[in-house]
């Protein structure tokens, strides 16, 4: 059963979240990218902007209309709301008593999910709370997050979902799910995916889905998904990867990559993090973080007797390989949902897309010869 909400009624949405206590994060333009901030109302979306994205490039565009949804994603992930780059593990004072910190974790509505980031999100779950362990400042966040997923209308030239096992269209995985539907009227077709999804949805003055309404609301998927036909052939990659650790690739890939860890910052998934230890500068207290690393830094492979990962032709193939190949292994899926975030932000546009491509190629021209 879906609900049609009026675009001029979507404030309705951000009383009944407020009304429980949730901070509410959503897009918003700022310093010419739409990024994720906390949002007062629906005056804050980027009303009729794009985002146009190609290697190394991201752009912001006028669409023409007023689509409050109407681009792919920007930089930043909803990694940073639940796995956030500085976590405080612990202080301590001149007594040596520790205090271990306590989840910081409040009330959070993430507004504008995109299918892909659904599927990232489900990705992190399995490393953060699927294993032996779980992550305590992870679980804390994750609980307390209420998930307004978007349906995908306008992908962006690099996103590539449906290569990798997703969609434009939001399936599970969120509490409530919208579709923006432009024509004839400005207006949302909305689900319920959980409990608190449906009491806030009974809070919002909407009324029955047409049929016409659900129609195009497939329409808008199904274009999207069209759009993204053909943009990665992820045919066998995992053997294919593994096949190659040997490939003149990498040493050509090496000769662009700046091993800046861009890519690992900007994707969803990747979940790499060292400890710092810092202490006050009057030496009264001490405290121990957890902060964002990246598998491209020369100290991330640093251990006791060498470093593992010494050249960046290492570190290149380390990242792919374990995305698009031990992460199978590892955790049951791909570590990549097609987002393109690491394609645009990557300073000299190196394409995960075309390195596997070009693998590919080498292989078979090898296999003809
Ligand atoms: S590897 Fe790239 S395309 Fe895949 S999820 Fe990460 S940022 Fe997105
Ligand atoms: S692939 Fe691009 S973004 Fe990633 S480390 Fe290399 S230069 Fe940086």
């Amino acid at each position: 059963m879906a609900s049609i909400l009026a675009r001029d009624d979507l404030d309705s949405l951000f009383a009944a979240l407020h009304g429980r206590g949730y901070r509410i994060v959503g897009p918003t333009v700022r310093d010419g990218a739409i990024v994720h901030a906390e949002l007062a109302s629906a005056a804050d979306l980027p009303a009729g902007r794009t985002d146009e994205q190609a290697p190394a490039r991201y752009r912001l565009a006028e669409r023409g209309d007023g689509a409050l949804f109407g681009y792919a994603v920007g930089p930043h992930s909803w990694k940073a709301e639940l796995l956030p780059p500085r976590v405080r593990l612990w202080q301590a004072g001149r007594d040596l008593e520790t205090t271990d910190a306590e989840a910081e974790a409040v009330p959070t509505a993430f507004l504008g999910v995109r299918p892909c980031e659904l599927a990232a999100i489900a990705i992190q779950d399995r490393v953060f709370l699927g294993g032996r362990y779980q992550d305590a400042d992870y679980a804390a966040r994750r609980a307390q997050a209420f998930v307004v997923a978007v349906d995908c209308g306008d992908p962006s030239d690099l996103c590539f979902c449906t290569s990798v096992g997703g969609g434009p269209g939001a399936e599970d995985g969120f509490d409530l799910a919208l579709t923006e539907l432009l024509e004839p009227t400005h207006r949302f077709l909305v689900r319920a995916g959980s409990s608190a999804g449906e009491q806030v949805l009974a809070d919002l003055p909407v009324h029955d889905a047409a049929e016409a309404d659900v129609d195009a609301a497939a329409a808008v998927v199904a274009g999207a998904a069209r759009a993204m036909e053909g943009r990665f052939d992820s045919t066998g990659v995992h053997d294919l990867l593994l096949r190659n650790l040997e490939s003149p690739r990498w040493d050509e890939v090496a000769e662009r990559c700046l091993s800046c860890g861009n890519c690992t910052l900007a994707c969803p998934t990747c979940f790499c993090t060292h400890v710092v230890d810092v202490s006050s500068l009057d030496g009264a207290t001490a405290e121990r973080s957890r902060v964002w690393d990246t598998c491209f830094s020369l100290q991330y492979a640093e251990m006791h007797g060498g470093n593992t990962r010494p050249t960046t032709r290492s570190r290149y193939r380390q990242w792919l390989t374990h995305k698009l190949a031990t992460w199978e292994d590892q955790f049951g899926s791909l570590g990549c949902v097609g987002c393109g975030r690491c394609i645009a932000w990557c300073p000299v546009g190196i394409d995960i897309r075309e390195e596997v491509a070009a693998i590919r190629a080498e292989e078979e021209t090898h296999a003809n010869a």
